[in-house]
C-alpha cells in the first residue's frame, strides 16, 4: 500500500504489476495511479460479491480540485478471473450508480467501447483521506458542494489479455488528428486545418489546439460565420464527440457549406486530455498547481490557449458561436443563452430535433464563460452554451460513443436551421 501524497502524481501514467494482473496508465491520455492492491475481504461490501483480488487507484492528478475521469488498461492472463478495481478519489454531486453509468471498456485496444454494467458497480467512501496521513488539509479543501467525494468499485471479469476501461469514454488527441485528418483528406476542397492556439505544453507533447474550416471553395467572407468550441472541460467527451457529429452533418450538407463558414476547435484544453485532468489546464511547471478553468474564465484569460482563441474570435467575429460541454449529472440538456425572439427561435429549432429535452437554463454565467464574454464584447450576438449528455444515450445507439455523436448531428441540423429561419425573417 502506497502512501496517500498530492506532489508524487506525475504525468505519462503509471505502471504496476500484482503477481500476473498490471495495471496501466502509461497509455496515450491515460489517468491513474497510487495503484495499489488492497485487502480482498474487502471487495465483499457488495451484496453477493465474494471476495476476490482487490486493486485500488486515483485519479485525481496532482492538486487538481476535481476528478471524474480515468483511463488505463488492465493486462492479465485473459482467463476469466473476476477482480475488484476501486477508484478512491472522484468528486461529483450525485453519488449514485446512475452517475457512473457513463463507464465503459474496450476489448479491442479502444476500436469500440462498450457500456459497462451500472449493476456491477457501487459508490463507497472516498478512501484518500484515511491514509493521507499530514494532507488533512489538502483533503478538507477537495471539492465542494457539488463535487462531494466519493470512490466507485468496479467487478471486472477479465476475459481478454488487455481490457481499457475508462469513465467516460475518451476522446484522446490522437483520436481527434486522425479524425480531422481522414477529413481533410475525404473533402480537400472543404476542409482546412490550423492551429489556432498552443498551450503551455502544446510544443512538448505535440498537440497544439487544432481547427477545422469547413466550407465551400470560394470566398467566405458573406457566408454566416460558425464557430464551435469543444473540450474547454477535458473530460467532457459527450461535447467532444459532440462537436465531431457536427462537423460530420455539416460536411453532409452541401447547401450549409455554401452558406456558412464553420470552425470547430474540438479540443481546447488540449493539456487537460493529454494529462488526465477533468476540469482544469494544465500549469506550465505540470505538478506547481491546480491549473486554469478556462470555461470560467474568459473575463481574465490566464492561459496562453485562451488568449490565442480569444484573438482569433475577435477576427472572427462569428454569428453564431456554441461552447459545447455536457454536465455529469444531468438527465436534461441545459441550454444557456440570453433570452431573446433570436435566442428563442434557434432553441426551437433544436428542439424539433433533438433527441433529448432541451432545458432553458438562463444566461450563460459569471464569472465569465466564453459565450457570455464574446456577447458582452460585441464578438457575436448569439451565443449559447449547450450542456450536452453525458450519462444518457439516445434509443437505439449501441454505445455512448455513437450516442453522444449524433447528439452532435442534431444540434447540427437544430443550430443551423434556426439560422436559416432567423434569416428567413430579415
Ligand atoms: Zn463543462
Amino acid at each position: 500500500m502506497t502512501g496517500w501524497s498530492y506532489e508524487d502524481w506525475r504525468p505519462g501514467g503509471e505502471r504496476a504489476s500484482f503477481g500476473d494482473v498490471t495495471l496501466d496508465s502509461t497509455l496515450h491520455c491515460g489517468n491513474g495511479h497510487d495503484f495499489a492492491q488492497v485487502r480482498a475481504r474487502e471487495s465483499r461490501r457488495v451484496t453477493g460479491w465474494k471476495a476476490c483480488p482487490t486493486y485500488r487507484f486515483r485519479a485525481r492528478t496532482g492538486l487538481a480540485p476535481y476528478a471524474w475521469r480515468f483511463l488505463l488498461a488492465i493486462d492479465s492472463p485473459g482467463d476469466g478471473r473476476e477482480i475488484v478495481l476501486e477508484v478512491a478519489d472522484f468528486n461529483h454531486e450525485g453519488r449514485t450508480p446512475w452517475h457512473e453509468s457513463a463507464t465503459t471498456y474496450s476489448l479491442d485496444d479502444g476500436e469500440t467501447w462498450l457500456p459497462f454494467d451500472t449493476g456491477a458497480l457501487e459508490i463507497v467512501d472516498w478512501t484518500p483521506g484515511a491514509h493521507a496521513h499530514g494532507h488533512e488539509a489538502i483533503d478538507a479543501a477537495y471539492g465542494d458542494a457539488s463535487h462531494v467525494p466519493y470512490g466507485v468499485r468496479y467487478r471486472l471479469k477479465l476475459d481478454a489479455p488487455r481490457v481499457l476501461f475508462a469513465s467516460p469514454t475518451p476522446f484522446t488527441l490522437d483520436y481527434r488528428d486522425r479524425l480531422l485528418a481522414r477529413f481533410a483528406e475525404e473533402r480537400p476542397d472543404v476542409v482546412a486545418l490550423a492551429t489556432v492556439a498552443r498551450s503551455a505544453h502544446s510544443d512538448a507533447t505535440g498537440y497544439p489546439v487544432t481547427m477545422a474550416r469547413l466550407t465551400a471553395p470560394g470566398s467566405w467572407a458573406d457566408r454566416d460565420r460558425v464557430l464551435i468550441v469543444a473540450g474547454e472541460h477535458p473530460a467532457e467527451s459527450a461535447g467532444l464527440y459532440a462537436c465531431e457529429g457536427f462537423m460530420r452533418e455539416a460536411l453532409a450538407r452541401q447547401d450549409w457549406l455554401e452558406r456558412c463558414a464553420f470552425f470547430f476547435v474540438p479540443v481546447l484544453n488540449v493539456d487537460g486530455v493529454f494529462f488526465g485532468r477533468t476540469y482544469f489546464n494544465v500549469s506550465p511547471g505540470i505538478t506547481d498547481g491546480p491549473g486554469v478553468n478556462l470555461s470560467a474564465t474568459w473575463h481574465e484569460r490566464p492561459a496562453r490557449e485562451q488568449q490565442d482563441l480569444w484573438r482569433f474570435l475577435q477576427e472572427l467575429r462569428p454569428r453564431l458561436l456554441v461552447s459545447l460541454h455536457n454536465g455529469r449529472h444531468r438527465n436534461r440538456m441545459d441550454q444557456f443563452c440570453d433570452p431573446s425572439p433570436e435566442t428563442a427561435a434557434i432553441n426551437d429549432a433544436l428542439r424539433a430535433q433533438l433527441g433529448f429535452e432541451l432545458v432553458d437554463a438562463g444566461p450563460p454565467r459569471a464569472p465569465a464563460r466564453l459565450p457570455r464574454e464574446a456577447i458582452d464584447q460585441g464578438l457575436t450576438k448569439l451565443g449559447f452554451l449547450t450542456e450536452t449528455l453525458l450519462l444518457e444515450r439516445l434509443p437505439g445507439s449501441p454505445s455512448f460513443r455513437d450516442s453522444y455523436v449524433e447528439v452532435g448531428r442534431q444540434l447540427a441540423r437544430g443550430y443551423i436551421g434556426g439560422l436559416d429561419a432567423l434569416n428567413e425573417v430579415l
